[in-house]
């Protein structure tokens, strides 16, 4: 057992409000946290003052998808044109990349060819070093919906459900569903309703029934209704919520997933996209950060999550960047540490393992220069990387 402990450093533990003295120790083999004295420790590592916070969890990723099209062509804009050799080469670059700017785990939430859920497994048994990836598998759609080329065409309550256990055989821990159309694809609106209630609950079930989760894509009102109805554990995008979606959510426990950086991205490259898409998302901008600032106030249960794949939203900054769009829509800097540590954990139902700085939980961590409560861009900064115990080189 190789122990080392981490000495002046400024933590926020996932459950603390601030950034507080706090010495800390890690057990290299077994990747957690522990209890240590500091003369009983292999190695001390003084920190000097910096910040240390929870590795951040990215909670709606699609890995499969090459947010700049270098190589899967118009990937995350059009269909999965590549097969699964370069799928696999494209997310194992991407998890690379989210690894190294600080985010530890991931859900993923539309994969091609399970390979989400077969890198999922290669990391949990150390083979890789990546993020820890909750996976979905294919997302359910109803037949020509919303995200197809990531998904399995799914209609009626049999299907659906058949589909879902299909799914969690294979090793997904969430069912993901589409509620609604959406902005990045053709010939659909985001107010379009997909996916009925009884279809989608009928997923919900299954995913229950074993313990795990299931979240909808959802951005016009009534398909983020439906999905509230049908019992989904978070609500993802959740563009167009009124005052009655709101209440819901808060009664039903549901989580929101933002996703602030799928429009926004798609916005910084009209010239590049296709008008279709850049109109669509011009249009939902505005609406969106409103409906997340409204949502924050009221108390929502908020989960940090980009959507990176989709166009422009890469996997490397984005996470850090979505934390200063949500602190632009009006949450606190406390709130959006929150969404992508704690929060985002006990919507992955990962949290009696992972998401906090305490004992016996992974020894995920960022240390970073500055206080990112007194500005959140300080996440974007130079960051040193530890997953399970050991320094990400
Ligand atoms: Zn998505």
């Amino acid at each position: 057992m190789t122990t080392i402990l981490f000495k002046n450093a400024k933590v926020f533990t996932g459950k603390n409000t601030d950034f507080e003295a706090i010495d800390f120790a890690v057990d290299t083999e077994s990747g957690r946290f522990i209890n240590q004295e500091t003369k009983a420790a292999d190695k001390v590592i003084d920190l000097k003052g910096k910040y240390v916070m929870p590795g951040l969890i990215n909670a709606h990723t699609h890995i499969v998808l090459d947010p700049f099209f270098k190589i899967g062509g118009l990937s995350s804009v059009n269909a999965v044109k590549t097969g699964a050799v370069v799928n696999t080469y494209i997310a194992v670059d991407n998890l690379n990349k989210l690894l190294k700017n600080g985010v530890t785990y991931i859900r993923d939430v539309g994969s091609s060819d399970n390979i989400d859920l077969q890198l999922s497994n290669l990391e949990k048994e150390n083979k890789i070093t990546a993020p820890g990836i909750i996976g979905s598998g294919p997302a359910l759609v109803m037949t020509g919906g919303h995200g197809v080329e990531l998904g399995l065409e799914s209609d009626g309550v049999d299907e659906l459900r058949k589909n879902a256990r299909t799914n969690i055989k294979n090793g997904a821990r969430n069912i993901k569903l589409m509620a609604t159309g959406g902005v990045s694809i053709d010939g659909e609106t985001p107010h379009d309703i997909q996916l009925s209630v009884d279809e989608m609950r009928a997923a919900v079930d299954e995913a229950h029934h074993k313990g795990y989760t299931a979240c909808a894509h959802a951005q016009g009102t009534e398909g983020i209704k439906n999905a509230i109805r049908a019992g989904v554990d978070s609500i993802e995008h959740g563009i167009y919520l009124d005052d009655e979606a709101i209440q819901m959510m808060l009664e039903n426990d549901t989580y929101l997933v933002p996703t602030l950086m799928a429009p926004w991205a798609i916005n910084q490259h009209p010239d590049k996209l296709p008008d279709f898409m850049v109109k669509k998302s011009l249009a939902v901008q505005e609406a969106h950060i409103v409906s997340i600032g409204k949502a924050a106030k009221a108390g929502v249960k908020i989960a940090m999550g980009t959507d990176s794949g989709t166009a422009y939203n890469d996997f490397e900054n984005g996470s850090s960047e979505e934390l200063e769009h949500m602190v632009e829509a009006g949450l606190t800097p406390l709130q959006a540490l929150q969404s992508a540590s704690v929060n985002a954990a006990e919507l992955l139902k990962i949290d009696d393992y992972a998401g906090s700085i305490e004992a016996d939980k992974l020894a995920d961590f960022i240390i970073i220069e500055e206080n990112p409560l007194e500005n959140i861009k300080a996440v974007q900064g130079d960051k040193i990387v530890y997953k399970k115990g050991k320094k990400v080189e």
